[in-house]
């Protein structure tokens, strides 16, 4: 790459500041900084201190030559919750303060950025990169079903099919190519429910969406066999698409050998408590059922209670994250029943936060519990456990109809938490149907490592990106 002398280009990568995408845009930072390109990863300084209090980030980063890990302001105050209600507050407080400083931290930096690598949602940084006359290529780090749903929003409110009001939620949704015969108004993010087409949300994914093919690329952590369908829609309009994922099983075998197993590789915004790793060596083969919610979801206690009842009546071994911050009105302290209590010291485990990657590869876990995330479920896929899904918010609806109805990777619960259908569908994923699922999910992780290996699809759009962004140096 640098044959002549020239320095190796210069990638500055701007992630969208929240746990998911910071996750998955560092690994491919890293990813890009493996392959010898000069990486500028820049955060928001509330994420960035998060980052640097909970992980050994700074001497892991000092490994790769040419890595720089920096901030800027996100104009919100420090004690700001930046909370998942807050979206359109923190969006408007970074396209007004953040946005200069994007600039500013450009032209000034030591070495000349080569190209921008951002999130596609924060669509100011494309007006940065032109007005500095750089390229820019987007990432988004949801999954490409959300994406191509997204594009079709003006085509759902011209048919009608949008704005409804939370009700009759089985109406079929028929004006998205591709998904006409399983999407229902409940696969729709929530935001579609609230029977007004002014809504923040809606006008936020509709507009931002259309700013997509304005950069020379997009970036996308998924897999050609997994969204194919979805990616040709997509392609009309993007045409340039880099589909490079899973982008952190990527990094996992790119590095597998270069570092010790005590090394943590994590960027975790909260302290992972690893004692459930030991607790989970104790445990038979496939009997525990895994169960967080991501780093955003926030349930009510009454859900809580109905979830807690739900697994332990299926009489699974489980493990479950419950975050500090993630029951509203904070935990239910002393008034847990004794049952409860009695079955978690017997056959449960519970933590604020856990090394989620190596929780999903250990062999004990059976079957994952999960909010649909898009890194929660690449992760699931990736290590063939199966899952039941009970989506929080944006993609996460129609992740879990994927999951569902199209991968057959699991069961989609969502929009019920009801004690007796948690324990049914536990009994089913973990006993009942837990054969065919395991089967299923073992093969979709097979088809995702031969994307990855020589000759797969994710493999040789990395490669392009890689000479896509060398082009730019010359
Ligand atoms: N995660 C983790 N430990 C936990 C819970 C989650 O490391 O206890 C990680 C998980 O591995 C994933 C990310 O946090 O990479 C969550 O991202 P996802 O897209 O699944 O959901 P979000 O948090 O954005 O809703």
């Amino acid at each position: 790459m640098d044959d002549q002398g020239a320095l190796p280009p210069h990638v500055l990568i701007f992630p969208l500041p929240f746990q998911g995408p910071v996750n998955s845009t560092l690994k491919l930072a890293e990813l890009l900084s493996l392959s010898g390109l000069h990486i500028t990863f820049l955060l928001t300084d509330f994420i960035h201190t998060r980052l640097l209090r909970h992980t050994n980030i700074n001497s892991r980063l000092e490994t790769y030559p040419g890595f720089r890990l920096e901030s800027i302001s996100d104009g919100l105050p420090e004690d700001h919750p930046r909370s998942s209600d807050q979206f359109m507050e923190l969006f408007d407080s970074m396209k007004a303060v953040t946005k200069p400083l994007l600039k500013e931290y450009i032209l000034t930096s030591r070495r000349p950025v080569t190209c921008i690598i951002a999130d596609g949602i924060l669509g100011f940084t494309c007006d940065v990169a032109n007005e500095i006359g750089i390229p820019i290529l987007y990432c988004r780090t949801l999954s490409a079903c959300f994406l191509w749903l997204s594009f079709c929003l003006p085509k759902l409110i011209e048919a009608g099919e949008l704005p409804f009001r939370g009700d009759d939620l089985d109406t079929p949704i028929t004006s998205v190519p591709g998904m006409e015969s399983f999407l229902r108004r409940r696969d729709l993010p929530t935001f579609c429910r609230s029977g007004d087409l002014s809504d923040p949300s809606i006008q936020l994914f509709k507009t931002e969406i259309q700013e997509l093919p304005r950069a020379h690329g997009l970036i996308l952590n998924t897999m050609e066999h997994l969204e194919g369908p979805v990616l040709s829609h997509i392609r009309a309009h993007c045409p340039n698409l880099y589909t490079i994922g899973p982008v952190h099983a990527q990094l996992k075998s790119k590095l597998a050998g270069k570092t010790s197993s005590s090394t943590s590789s994590s960027n975790s915004l909260w302290k992972e408590d690893r004692s459930c790793i030991t607790w989970l060596d104790s445990q038979p083969s496939k009997s525990v059922i895994y169960i967080s919610f991501g780093s955003l979801a926030v349930i009510t206690k009454d859900q809580h209670m109905e979830f807690w009842h739900g697994v332990v009546n299926s009489g699974t071994r489980f493990l479950w994250v419950i975050r500090p911050d993630s029951i509203a009105g904070g935990d239910s302290g002393s008034n847990i029943p004794v049952e409860l209590s009695l079955a978690t010291k017997e056959r449960g485990y519970i933590v604020g936060w856990a090394p989620q990657e190596e929780v999903l590869a250990h062999a004990a876990i059976g079957g994952f519990l999960t909010h649909s995330g898009w890194n929660s479920t690449l992760e699931s896929l990736m290590e063939g456990v199966p899952m039941i899904c009970w989506p929080y918010f944006l993609d996460q609806h129609v992740n879990s109809r994927f999951v569902g109805e199209v991968w057959k990777l699991g069961l989609d619960v969502k929009d019920t938490c009801e004690r007796d259908v948690v324990e049914k569908m536990v009994k089913d994923l973990m006993q009942v149907r837990k054969d065919d699922f395991i089967r299923v999910a073992d093969e979709m992780g097979k088809l995702a490592r031969k994307s990855m290996g020589e000759g797969g699809s994710s493999y040789y759009n990395f490669d392009r990106l890689l000479k896509d962004i060398e082009l730019m140096n010359a």
